[in-house]
């Protein structure tokens, strides 16, 4: 991974790569072009790589030109193009054709046909490197396409992002999710990871998203999740996997630009886990970190007791649902220690002592990730 400026890049398509398709771009052209001397036009700034390339791989006679047009601000394409170097020889009765580096929307091909409009060439081709199909929106014909790409922003092999990039000798694609921070708060029932979320969330900026939370506002709202969740809960038992999976990628869609989140009471199971790693995964992204409060048993029945005075929870009101909560963490959930342990990511902390210095302890964890 590679930033430049605020925005950071991953690796796409090789140097390697770029060079077999350059190499079948040049014997592709000089095999249509037959006996002519062609006249190789490339756009600059972001063609003088494919087109220095090219021209080394084209196998005949040939002539090279540039013109300078100026087309993107920061990430997105413009619809404003400037022509800063127009045609500087004459090209009437020559075969041309246009190198460019990429085609996404296609405005640039407006103006090269512009320029192109009075000159009486022989014939006016189209090649490209890259081209985005989403992105194009013109009805001109692209003659010749080296690879066709996603309509995501890339830099690298001539292509910049304000001005950083175009040497880098393969093509890097943006990441969809810039940098996030993203945290697992692990432990049983009662260790006090919702009342340390609620600190950190503040202190770092991030989402918290609490699974047992979200399925109580939906037993609160009568939804159809809420009732299938609750004959669980009352149990003290977990909701299956695919239940919560999907209401968990949910939660994290609807804050699709967070710069990360707390995630308490999931994943629970290993099944959770690995799909917390895919979600995290199409986010270009991962798991910091798990960090575990660390609390005995007995502690944990007594501060439940005592919350389910207030909590009106009624999986904290009574004792054995409460044991039997524990038990499906050491059961189903403890296990995960190893899960997060084996990629080095997890942390356990002593979770008894005040509320400020467990927070203290969790963050010194969170501040040296
Ligand atoms: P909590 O608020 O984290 O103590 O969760 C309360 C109850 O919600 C649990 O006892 C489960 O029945 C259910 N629950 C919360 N998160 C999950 C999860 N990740 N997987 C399955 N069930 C969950």
């Amino acid at each position: 991974m590679i930033k430049l400026h605020d925005k950071y890049f991953k690796p796409f398509i090789s140097a390697k790569e770029i060079d077999d398709v350059i190499q079948r771009l040049a014997i592709e052209i000089a095999e249509d072009v037959g006996d002519e001397i062609p006249v190789f036009v490339g756009i600059l700034n972001g063609s003088f790589m494919v087109v220095s390339d090219f021209v080394k791989k084209y196998p005949k006679p040939c002539e090279v030109t540039f013109i300078k047009l100026a087309s993107y601000e920061g990430v997105k394409s413009t619809e404003d193009i400037q022509r800063l170097i127009g045609l500087t020889q004459d090209l009437t009765g020559r075969t041309v054709i246009i190198l460019e580096d990429i085609i996404d929307t296609g405005n640039t091909l407006t103006e090269v046909h512009r320029i192109f409009k009075n000159e009486e060439v022989k014939s006016l081709k189209i090649a490209t490197l890259f081209y985005k199909p989403e992105a194009y929106k013109k009805d001109y014909k692209l003659h010749y396409v080296g690879i066709e790409i996603p309509n995501k922003f890339i830099v690298g092999f001539g292509l910049d992002y304000d001005g950083l990039g175009r040497n880098l000798p393969e093509i890097y694609q943006i990441k969809e999710t810039q940098h996030m921070t993203n945290l697992v708060l692990f432990g049983p029932p009662g260790a006090g990871k919702g009342t340390q979320a609620d600190f950190l969330k503040e202190k770092y900026n991030l989402i918290h998203i609490s699974t047992g939370d979200v399925f109580r506002y939906n037993i609160k709202n009568e939804t159809a999740l809420g009732m299938l969740a609750k004959s669980y809960m009352d149990k003290g038992e977990l909701v299956p996997d695919q239940v919560t999976i999907d209401m968990l990628n949910a939660e994290v869609e609807k804050n699709a630009d967070a710069n990360g989140f707390i995630f308490d009471g999931f994943p629970r199971t290993n099944a959770q886990a690995e799909s917390l790693n895919e979600l995290m995964d199409s986010k270009d992204s991962q798991i910091n970190a798990m960090i575990a409060l660390e609390v005995d048993d007995e502690i944990l029945v007594e501060r439940l007791l005592s919350r389910g005075k207030t909590s009106g929870r009624a999986d904290d009101a009574d004792e054995s649902i409460i044991r039997n909560r524990i038990a499906e963490y050491y059961n189903k959930t403890a296990i995960l220690k190893d899960f997060y342990s084996a990629q080095n990511k997890y942390f356990g902390v002593d979770g008894v002592g005040s509320i400020d210095d467990i927070t203290v302890r969790l963050s010194t964890v969170i501040d040296e990730l």
